[in-house]
């Protein structure tokens, strides 16, 4: 029987566990039901079971044969604090918490996979079931690493997936190289001196130096960044003072950054700090940055690209892979996993319905035996089962 076949057959089950999980939506870092849920079925199928890797993340490990190569797949589990407009049968049960970015089609198709790899064993060397919490910006990837996810269960490949509503299901994307852009926030605080509106010169204007600054911020990408490079900045946030009649002490700018390099991002925050300190310093204000990484860019390695990409046509046929999707400026944190150890990531297509962090997106179960399957194809195809005899 196929992975597929398998996924096929046993869809009642998967879509049972995957609604259960809908219904009771756990947000980042809190996912207590949800990870004993995963540990108790993995667990249940043989697969040896770590908790608490990074706060509530799980890590299943399986071994077949006596190969020593690794292979890690990698789930989301998290949920998001909004409020859910579906009316399914398993919608929310947890006011203000919904799964609205699929996490829980992710943790049903990383289980589904499990269980199929468990009951088959035709691979040989050992599998990581990594079950990462809190990927909505709350830093679970972050929290796996360093509870040392990579060196107690060391894997030379990592994949991902996510889903993507508007590919029709049964189609995957993937692109070699820079595929999600990586994010930071930032915070600047403007240091001037109070003084009355009438009398400017007693004072330093933060607020005249912010709207300077912010202007200088702006030739930060377009002077210095290659025009063949993808990069933006935005200052999104002000505030200065609460008077009509009051220059205030401080004024603060807030915003991000995006861009598809680690190196990229290194220079604009250096050029975000020189900007800032030299604008203030030509007005007699001091300026501080606060710059924070959320996410690192996603960089697909080309070799790993292609043997996911490989393994996804071998599933669904050559005309349902694009190997070359267009890079997306959301950001993923499984990026944080792939500086450390190469791999890749692909889409999963969707179908129709609403995009994800919409009140109504609700993941497709058509998506299912697609993304179980090639979780249990790559692991197949990276570690090969040796013939017997
Ligand atoms: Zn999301
Ligand atoms: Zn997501």
């Amino acid at each position: 029987m196929t992975a597929f076949d398998f996924m096929n057959r046993n869809s009642a089950e998967f879509d049972a566990i995957r609604h259960d999980l809908h219904a009771h939506p756990e947000i980042g870092l809190e996912e207590h039901r949800t990870s004993a849920i995963v540990a108790e079925k993995l667990a249940e199928w043989g697969i040896e079971v770590h908790r608490n890797v990074g706060r509530t993340g799980v890590v299943g490990v399986l071994r077949s044969g006596s190969g020593n190569r690794s292979v890690g797949l990698r789930a989301d589990m998290d949920a998001l604090p909004m409020q859910e407009e579906n009316t399914v049968e398993y919608r929310s049960t947890t006011p203000g918490m919904m799964h609205a970015c699929g996490h829980d089609g992710h943790t049903t198709m990383l289980l589904a996979a499990a269980k199929y790899l468990s009951e088959t064993k035709n691979f040989d060397g050992t599998v990581n079931f990594i079950f990462q919490p809190g990927e909505e910006g709350v830093g679970g990837a972050k929290a796996m690493l360093e509870d040392g996810l990579l060196e107690r269960f060391p894997s030379d490949a990592l994949f991902g997936m996510h889903n993507k509503p508007g590919l029709p299901v049964g189609k995957f994307a993937i692109r070699s190289g820079p595929a999600m852009a990586g994010g930071a926030f930032f915070d600047i605080t403007i240091k001037g001196k109070g003084a009355h509106g009438a009398r400017p010169e007693d004072g330093v204007d933060p607020v005249m130096v912010a709207g300077h600054m912010i202007t200088a911020l702006q030739s930060i990408v377009s002077r210095n960044i290659p025009p063949s490079e993808v990069a933006v900045l935005s200052v999104t946030k002000m505030a200065g003072g609460d008077a009509y009649n009051i220059i205030p002490d401080t004024a603060t700018l807030g915003g991000t950054v995006r861009c598809f390099s680690s190196a990229i991002m290194t220079q604009i925050q250096e050029l975000i700090e020189r900007t800032i300190t030299n604008v203030a310093a030509a007005f007699g204000a001091r300026a501080s940055l606060d710059f924070r990484l959320i996410f690192a860019p996603t960089i697909n390695d080309p070799e790993h690209a292609d043997a996911f990409a490989g393994a996804a046509e071998a599933l669904v046929g050559e005309a349902s892979v694009d190997r070359n999707t267009e890079a997306a400026m959301g950001s993923e944190d499984f990026s944080f996993m792939l500086e450390k150890t190469p791999g890749a990531y692909i889409l999963v297509g969707g179908g129709e319905g609403a995009a994800p962090h919409h009140p109504r997106y609700n993941f497709n179960d058509a998506t299912t035996p697609y993304g179980a399957a090639l979780y249990a194809t790559i692991v197949e195809k990276t570690l090969p089962a040796r013939a017997a005899g």
